[in-house]
């Protein structure tokens, strides 16, 4: 394919080439004659009135290398002549009759000049003019001669009418010697482009061909796969680089999805178990009945219809087409709030909630998502506080106008390889699946989702036995 591409790009170059040859040349050729010509006689007009202007004439002669025969007019014509000069030998002027010069003059006289073109072969045969035989031009056969009539003024004011006659060297004999040249030329770029092609096709064709197959792989399943191309083409080495980066992400998903299954299935089958084990002992054992064990039942049910809904509202972020219900509210209450609702319900399990918050922080955000944000990193904190079980919610304002969350604890924190992972979809430090104390464990990629959806700033500090602080920034204005 890329030789082909060459080769045409070759062939264009060539025809461009051959076809300026043929049509061009000859042109310029005849152009310059022309001008040479008349240069001659604007030279012979200002010479003529003096008195050697035949030694003048000679001298134009032999410099433009053209015959000159210069007449003076007279009303009725030509007139006799002035001047003559290399006329002689293989010149058309001394071989044109009287007829042929005034028929020239007639014709020069309508527009102020004439140029004409005899070949040797046809205009002149060998002839019998005034009792001499002519002999015929000895040039050679396909060379022709130009002969040019031009009337002009002296610098005296006298009318003269000037005939010029040049060897016109055929074209073709040079043409011919540059069709050898680009003969010549077209083998050098047709092997040139062979090369070209054969080099290309080394360096860049058997790499991106080796890439696609190796996509081909990638697009298997086998995400094990390397692109490292060894290549001089930055371009090559950024699409392997890519390609490569593409494959990692690709077998992080594939890890992720699995892992996913796996939590999302424990998650499903514990409360399920729980609830079919209660279930049945109701059933089955007299006295059973009793609220605590249908409590436990509706307990149950409840956190798998949280855990359904978690995957429903993630996966509608995930999608793009969640959209914000904005109102204006004090972030401060909020926070009061949760810590307040948390505290009575993990009473009984030594857990303590502190607040440390301004009288107000009036907000503009959608209220319920910001609720489940802070809810999230609350459930977080106690998941994972370990023993210390005090956990602290601070609210502030900042200097440029935004409002910080921060949700600390001092539990078992995060290993710092991992702080960038844990907001990815259903990423566990642990990969060992421990069911949450509260929760259904997909809660910081909604939190990312929320507050992205925000445009808030978000991140974690954590240090691996002290604990972590959570925080988010919602900006000032929505
Ligand atoms: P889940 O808590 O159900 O595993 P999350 O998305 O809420 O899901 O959290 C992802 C991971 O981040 C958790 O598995 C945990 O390893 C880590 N993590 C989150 N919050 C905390 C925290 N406060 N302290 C320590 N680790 C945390």
């Amino acid at each position: 394919m890329l030789f082909a591409y060459l080769a045409v790009f070759c062939g264009v170059i060539l025809l461009l080439i051959w076809s300026s040859q043929s049509l061009l040349l000859n042109r310029i050729y005849s152009r310059i004659m022309l001008s040479r010509m008349d240069a001659a006689a604007g030279d012979l007009a200002t010479i003529c009135d003096s008195e050697r202007a035949q030694r003048g004439a000679e001298v134009i002669a032999v410099n433009y290398q053209v015959g000159i025969a210069v007449f003076d007019l007279t009303d009725t014509g030509l007139g006799s002549r002035l001047l003559w000069a290399g006329g002689e030998g293989g010149s058309v002027l001394s071989r044109l009759t009287n007829a042929e010069y005034a028929e020239l003059y007639a014709a020069a006289s309508v527009s102020g000049s004439v140029t004409r073109t005899y070949s040797d072969r046809f205009d002149f045969a060998p002839s019998e003019v005034g009792g001499t035989l002519r002999p015929p031009l000895s040039i050679t056969a396909d060379a022709h001669r130009i002969v040019r009539v031009r009337l002009m003024e002296t610098p005296s004011g006298n009318q003269i009418v000037v005939f010029l006659d040049a060897a016109m060297m055929p074209v073709g004999s040079a043409a011919g010697a540059l069709q050898v040249e680009i003969l010549l030329l077209s083998i050098v770029l047709v092997v040139g482009a062979l090369c070209l092609a054969y080099v290309m096709s080394r360096r860049v064709v058997a790499p991106i061909t080796r890439l696609t197959e190796k996509a081909g792989r990638l697009a298997g399943g086998h995400y094990d796969v390397s692109f490292a191309e060894e290549s001089s083409y930055r371009e090559i080495g950024e699409l392997s680089a890519t390609l490569d980066y593409a494959a990692g992400e690709l077998s992080k998903v594939d890890g992720l999805q699995k892992e996913l299954i796996a939590n999302i299935s424990h998650d499903l089958r514990t409360p399920l178990t729980m609830i079919i084990g209660y279930g049945e002992i109701m059933r089955d054992i007299e006295g059973e009945n009793k609220p605590e064990n249908v409590q436990v039942i509706i307990d149950e049910a409840k956190r798998l219809s949280g855990l359904v809904n978690d995957i429903l509202q993630l996966s509608r972020y995930q999608a793009g087409c969640e959209t914000l219900d904005i109102s204006s509210f004090n972030l401060a209450e909020e926070l009061q709030h949760t810590a307040a609702s948390y505290g009575q319900m993990l009473e009984g399990r030594g857990f303590h909630f502190f607040v440390q918050v301004p009288g107000a922080l009036p907000v503009t955000a959608d209220r319920l998502r910001v609720q489940q944000v802070i809810n999230n990193l609350v459930s977080n904190a106690v998941n994972y506080a370990g023993d210390s079980r005090e956990i602290m919610l601070i609210g502030k304002q900042l200097a440029d106008g935004y409002l910080r969350v921060e949700v600390v604890d001092h539990g078992e924190g995060i290993p710092p390889d991992k702080l960038a992972d844990i907001w990815q979809r259903y990423y566990k430090v642990d990969a060992q699946h421990k069911r949450s104390v509260i929760g259904s464990g997909l809660g910081l990629s909604i939190v990312r989702g929320i507050l992205e959806l925000h445009h808030a700033r978000y991140g974690v500090e954590s240090r691996l036995g002290e604990g972590s602080r959570f925080w988010f920034e919602l900006p000032p204005k929505q």
